[in-house]
């Protein structure tokens, strides 16, 4: 029988959903069929835009607003959900920022603090009102958009590294309680993709050609890349997949300066 990736008829929530990966994430769930919400923060008209992206392509779509390391601003944003569509079978946590770089020890805490209430604290808040949901009915799929920096240290960004690592461990303990609901809980971790956030790196002709040596596949990913990825483990086809992390990042996570021996 011939693949088929199909999410018509699911209703899925993406957060940092305007802009870059979350919109490359968006417009794939959105591709596969499904009905996409996007949460946002700052770019209401990057989100209205992206909703009326959405919409072209035949399936609903939602624009709310809300700051996701505020517990009590996203409970706000999944009631309004209940009340204008009822729950949600995706949940994709992507909302995310890396802070000001600094060495550990020269930081200010307020940012660091800033990185893992965003983050970490972010993700938690959004998947605990997801999973509160989806445990009654028995099914959901719980999706963090994690990084390479997981488990690839980054020097002067250690709140992000530590949001990410966290991340990773906050969801295989979610993905353990939830396994028996019927619920999945998995991340993806992307290596460097073409975003605002990174823009100071491939906008630089000598930062850039230092990434690409970082990276064993030679290119910066792209997030049509990412989103498509999600789109497949999200739907039935990822039916068997929780509890893990899935890298998509040409290679970076394969310790490339080994390449040649040594
Ligand atoms: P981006 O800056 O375009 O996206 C981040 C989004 O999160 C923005 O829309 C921003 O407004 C939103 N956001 C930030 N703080 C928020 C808050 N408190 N509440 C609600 N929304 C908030 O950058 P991106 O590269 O698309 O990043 C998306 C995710 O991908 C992040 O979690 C990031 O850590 C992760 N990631 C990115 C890369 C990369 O190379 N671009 C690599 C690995 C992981």
């Amino acid at each position: 029988m011939a693949l088929k990736l199909s999410l018509g008829g699911r209703k899925a929530l993406v957060t940092g959903g305007s802009t870059g990966i979350g919109e490359g994430i968006a417009m794939a769930l959105a591709d596969a069929g499904a009905d996409v919400a996007i949460n946002y923060l700052n770019h209401r008209q990057l989100a209205f835009d992206v909703v009326q992206q959405i919409e072209y392509r035949g399936v609903s779509s939602l624009a709310l607003r809300a700051d996701v390391s505020k517990a009590s601003a996203v409970a706000a944003m999944f009631e309004e959900l209940d009340n204008q569509w009822g729950p949600i079978d995706i949940l994709v946590s992507n909302a995310g920022i890396d802070g000001p770089r600094a060495l550990a020890w020269e930081s200010d805490p307020a940012q660091f603090e800033r990185v893992i209430a965003t983050n970490l604290f972010g993700g938690y808040y959004c998947s605990r009102e997801a999973l509160k949901r989806m445990v009654p009915r028995k099914s959901g799929v719980v999706v963090s958009v994690s990084s390479v920096h997981e488990v690839i240290p980054w020097s002067g960004y250690s709140a992000y590294t530590a949001s990410k690592a966290g991340l990773g461990m906050l969801m295989k303990t979610m993905a353990q309680e939830a396994a028996e609901h019927g619920i999945r809980v998995f991340s993806v971790a992307p290596g460097a993709i073409k975003t605002k956030i990174n823009e100071q790196v491939w906008s630089d002709p000598e930062k850039r050609a230092d990434l690409k040596e970082k990276i064993p596949m030679g290119r910066i990913g792209s997030t049509k890349e990412i989103g498509r990825l999600v789109a497949v483990l999200a739907s039935d086809a990822g039916s068997y997949v929780t509890g893990t992390t899935v890298f998509a990042d040409g290679g970076m996570t394969l310790y490339p300066s080994f390449e040649h021996g040594g």
